[in-house]
């Protein structure tokens, strides 16, 4: 089975394509003061060896506005401004050349400031996402109990684009987040039925790395199966890093995206006589190293299973595998078994065997 992607428009957030057609794209967001242009770039440079391939920063105030002029113009990878209430604040960092904004229908709204601000971005050719978050309708809604939350976040997202649109400007982007998966999962479905724009998708406030993501995993997940999302923020609390290498194992496990080996591992059993996840990491962290500068999509599957009885046909799909005796490891390729091999040799042989396939 393939992913079959929802047909959209192609956005361009600076060098990175948004939409169909194009990678299903990561972005991550600092977490750092804007006001400190230091230690932002440090973290997006960490981010940008991380994998982040969009970065969105909080613009709260003149003088984080005014360091995104500094920012911009060292970094390699695109820069989102995210803005909140104050559409001059939008004004000023569309002038100190970020390559988007990041705009909240709940908080700028009124007609004449998002002229402005589309006006201004038209000019340079610089996207607009429509960022729907459930917290800001939530209050504003509350008296309309009949009216379902997703229904709420589709409807704010849908009046934004038009009044964007009666502005001749169409360079948008929409999310529609909650944290709520259901209700998450259940606007973007309505929504992607309504309109073509791309669609940024997250979980908001996840929560604490080891919650967030799995809620991250089971909601973007389910979107990107039907083919929904154009580009992936997984939103935690704590090291950003966590985000991009969270993102990039939901894209992989999706086929969507390559960006290592393809392991399966064994779970291991009272079959098993090897420290099977020991052995895994070291095969990881071998083949992470030595492939790093090839094209993952040319990597093959390659499963390290703990006994040598039931390994080769339990991971039959592998390209490559290894099932573990007790003191020596059988090598085998579609599920046939070609050879004998030390415990010690594991790592190297399947490095030599997926650099040969690749030729
Ligand atoms: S491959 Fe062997 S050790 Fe691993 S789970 Fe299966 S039977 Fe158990």
């Amino acid at each position: 089975m393939t992913i079959k992607r929802r047909k959209t428009k192609t956005i361009n957030i600076g060098a990175v394509k948004v939409g169909l057609g194009h990678p299903v794209s990561i972005q991550s967001m600092t977490k750092t003061d804007t006001e400190d242009p230091q230690a932002t770039l440090k973290q997006i440079k960490a981010l940008e060896q991380a994998g982040c391939e969009i970065i969105r920063v909080a613009v709260k105030n003149t003088n984080s506005a005014l360091a995104l002029g500094k920012i911009r113009p060292r970094i390699n990878i695109p820069l989102m401004a995210d803005i909140h209430f104050n559409y001059r604040l939008a004004l000023e960092a569309v002038a100190r050349g970020v390559d988007g904004l990041r705009l909240n229908p709940g908080n700028i709204y009124r007609r004449e400031e998002v002229r402005a601000i589309a006006l201004a971005c038209k000019k340079r050719k610089i996207p607009i996402r429509v960022g729907v978050n459930s917290g800001s309708l939530k209050i504003e809604n509350c008296k309309l109990k009949s009216v379902k939350l997703e229904d709420l976040m589709v409807k704010a997202a849908l009046n934004y684009i038009k009044m964007l649109e009666s502005f001749d400007f169409y360079d948008i982007i929409v999310s529609l987040k909650a944290s709520s998966i259901l209700e998450t999962v259940a606007a973007y479905k309505k929504f992607s039925k309504r309109c073509r724009y791309p669609l940024h998708l997250g979980i908001t406030a996840a929560g604490l790395p080891e919650q967030g993501t799995v809620k991250s995993a089971i909601g973007i997940g389910a979107l990107l199966l039907e083919g929904i999302g154009d580009t992936v923020r997984v939103s935690l609390a704590g090291d950003p890093l966590k985000e991009v290498k969270v993102a990039r194992e939901i894209l992989q496990a999706l086929d969507l995206r390559s960006f290592g080996p393809k392991l399966i591992v064994c779970p291991t059993c009272g079959r098993c006589q090897t420290d099977v996840v020991k052995i895994a990491r070291e095969v990881k962290k071998k083949l992470d190293c030595e492939l790093s500068t090839v094209n993952y999509q040319l990597s093959p599957k390659v499963a390290i299973m703990g006994c040598e009885v039931n390994g080769p046909g339990e991971a039959a799909e592998a390209d490559l595998g290894i099932a573990c005796g007790k003191n020596y490891a059988l090598l085998f390729k579609q599920g046939k078994i070609i050879k004998k091999i030390k415990k010690s040799q594991i790592a190297d042989a399947l490095l030599k065997l997926t650099l040969k396939d690749r030729r």
